[in-house]
């Protein structure tokens, strides 16, 4: 009888040590902070600096405009079990009643857990006119501003997760020097380009935080995407603009339907620049422009190359 007891004790406590180490190694995995992010950009972000600590469940795809979004039955099964949510804010996810506040309180989401990433960063407006005026969100083209969203990041993620902050620190300072040398680079190469070439006309009015930062001359269809998007009235004012300020070439974003700037072109007889600017998404992993810092130093070459036609 005691035999058999000893024996079974030994089972029990094997079984009980081998159930331990599964355990253990399910934590491992499960240990990494659930992260929600909004868009590809802010998610490039995070990843980048949350390295093996984070797992990303990114909102809004490649291809589909982030100012507009449905979420998904996944989108609400991970933001769930989120340990935080990262946004851009500046009325990119359609702000104060948009889709991504109705998300939050659909599910009862703890504003404690909710970051955004702007925090630091002067709001522009798309009309420059008083501060009613609508928000222009795509402050993040601008390189400066990615050094405050990284900033933001890292402090957040130190917030939540101040065990292993010393691994968030070293990555956030490598890749804020990334950045900081990319920003050095852009000041450079804007710089060396002349006045009159310093121009950039785009589908969208998403390049503002951009060409106030480095004095360049901004031209644009429509101010944001949410609005018509190329009706002959804009075609037109566009098409004026072109005429009198003589660019070397337009540009055209990854995401936008070509035909109103090749209208523009047509009237005024400026070419459209070959290659797409990337604006409110990176590319996809086989793009020149798969990561954010790739997205940097991709535009200013796509746009030192056509202003210095
Ligand atoms: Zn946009």
């Amino acid at each position: 009888m005691d035999l058999i007891k000893r024996i079974s004790g030994v089972l029990i406590a094997l079984l009980i040590l081998t159930g331990c180490s599964s355990d253990s190694a399910d934590e491992e995995q499960n240990d990494k902070l659930k992260i929600t992010s909004t868009f590809s950009i802010m998610t490039d972000i995070v990843e980048a600096i949350g390295g093996d600590h984070v797992e990303v469940h990114n909102l809004v795809p490649l291809g589909t405009d982030p100012h507009e979004y449905d979420p998904k039955p996944e989108d609400i099964q991970f933001l769930t079990k989120s340990d935080a949510l990262f946004y851009n804010g500046l009325n990119l996810e359609g702000e104060n009643g948009g889709w991504l506040d109705k998300f939050i309180s659909s599910i009862n989401y703890d504003e404690n857990k909710v970051f955004r990433a702007t925090e630091e960063v002067e709001p522009m407006y798309l009309a420059s006119g008083t501060k009613d005026e609508e928000i222009n969100p795509h402050s993040f083209i601008d390189p400066n501003v990615g050094i405050k969203m990284a900033e933001a990041v890292e402090q957040a993620l130190i917030e939540i997760d101040a065990d292993n902050s010393d691994y968030y620190k070293k990555r956030a300072e490598e890749y804020i020097s990334e950045l900081k040398d990319i920003e050095a680079e852009y000041r450079e190469t804007f710089e060396n380009i002349p006045d009159e070439k310093r121009i950039l006309v785009a589908s969208e009015f998403a390049f503002q935080y951009l060409t106030e930062q480095y004095d360049i001359q901004e031209g644009y269809i429509w101010a944001i995407d949410t609005e018509d998007n190329g009706s002959p009235q804009q075609i037109k004012d566009a098409t004026e603009f072109v005429k009198q300020h003589n660019p070397p070439v337009l540009f055209v974003e990854s995401n936008v339907d070509r035909r109103p700037m090749e209208a523009v072109s047509k009237e005024s007889g400026v070419p459209i620049y070959e290659k797409p600017l990337y604006s409110d998404e990176i590319g996809n992993r086989d793009s020149e422009a798969s990561t954010y810092i790739e997205y940097l130093r991709y535009n200013l070459k796509v746009l030192s190359d056509g202003m210095n036609r």
